[in-house]
C-alpha cells in the first residue's frame, strides 16, 4: 500500500472528527504521524496477520476490516468507525 493510498483512506474519518479544528489546526508533524499510526493500527492493519492489504466494509452501521491477505474479518473498534 502506498502512503498516498493511506492518506486517501485517512481523509475520510478525519473529516468526521467532530472538532475538526483539532486535526486541521495542528501542523505539528509529530501529531500527524501519531494520528496516522493510530489510524493504520485501527483501520488498515489486519489484527490477525498484520498485513496492510485490507479493505473496510459497512454492515448495519458496523464497520468491518476485511483482510485481503488472510481473509480475516474483524470489527473496527476505532472511535471514528
Ligand atoms: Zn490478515
Amino acid at each position: 500500500m502506498t502512503v498516498q493510498k493511506i492518506l486517501q483512506r485517512f481523509a475520510v474519518p478525519a473529516e468526521r472528527i467532530g472538532d475538526s479544528a483539532m486535526f486541521i489546526g495542528r501542523r505539528d508533524p509529530d501529531d500527524f504521524t501519531r494520528l496516522l499510526k493510530i489510524y493504520v493500527n485501527d483501520y488498515i492493519m489486519c489484527p490477525t496477520c498484520k498485513s496492510p492489504d485490507t479493505r473496510t466494509e459497512k454492515e448495519k452501521r458496523i464497520s468491518f476490516l476485511i483482510c485481503e491477505a488472510c481473509g480475516a474479518k474483524s470489527t473496527i473498534k476505532g472511535k471514528y468507525s
